[in-house]
C-alpha cells in the first residue's frame, strides 16, 4: 500500500462527465449520493482526476433516453463524438507518452459511454458506446465501469482497484 500523497506512479482516472455532474444525464436522472461517495473514496488515494465531456448533453442538451441505434441514426452525432475523441485522445496520448497509467471510468449501458453493453432497441447486447468506440480508434484504453443501478457494488469495485494499484 502506498502512503497518501505519494503515488507510486502518476495514476489518472478519466471520469465520465456525469459521475461529477448528474445534471447532464438523460431524463434528468439523479442518483443520490453518487458524486459525494465517489469523491469520498477517491480522495483517500493519490490519483489525478480528469472529467471528460458529456457527448450527449453537449450535442442536444436535455433529452429522453434513447438506445444506441437511435444515437447512431442521429445526424452528426458520431462526428461530434469523433471530434471529442480527437481532443480526449490527444490528452491520453500525452499520458501514454510519459508512461503515466490511466483508467477510464465508463458508464454501464450508456449508448455513448459504456464499455460493455448497450441497448439496441429494447435489447441489451454486447457493445460499447459511441464515444468509447471513437476513442478506441485512437488510443488503447483500460476501463472500469460504473453502474448507476448498482452504486455500492460499483464503488466497492473502484475501491478494490485503487487498493490493488496501491500495491503495485
Ligand atoms: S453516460 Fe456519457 S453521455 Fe450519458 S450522461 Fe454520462 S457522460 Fe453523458
Amino acid at each position: 500500500m502506498y502512503a497518501q500523497g505519494h503515488p507510486p506512479k502518476d495514476y489518472t482516472f478519466l471520469l465520465s462527465h456525469c459521475l461529477l455532474n448528474q445534471k447532464v444525464r438523460a431524463e434528468r436522472a439523479y442518483t443520490s449520493g453518487v458524486t459525494q461517495r465517489l469523491l469520498g473514496i477517491l480522495s483517500h488515494y493519490p490519483v489525478w482526476l480528469e472529467q471528460l465531456p458529456c457527448p450527449e448533453f453537449s450535442f442536444v442538451g436535455e433529452r429522453g433516453r434513447k438506445p444506441k441505434d437511435e444515437w447512431e441514426n442521429l445526424r452528426g452525432f458520431r462526428e461530434h463524438c469523433s471530434d471529442l475523441a480527437n481532443e480526449i485522445g490527444e490528452r491520453i496520448r500525452e499520458l501514454a507518452e510519459r508512461n503515466a497509467p490511466f483508467l477510464l471510468l465508463s458508464i454501464a449501458r450508456s449508448p455513448s459511454c459504456s464499455s460493455g453493453q448497450v441497448y439496441r432497441g429494447k435489447r441489451l447486447v454486447g457493445g460499447k458506446g459511441i464515444l468509447v468506440e471513437e476513442l478506441e480508434k485512437r488510443v488503447k484504453l483500460n476501463f472500469l465501469e460504473f453502474d448507476f443501478g448498482r452504486v455500492s457494488w460499483s464503488l466497492q469495485k473502484i475501491e478494490k482497484c485503487l487498493k490493488v494499484l496501491g500495491e503495485l
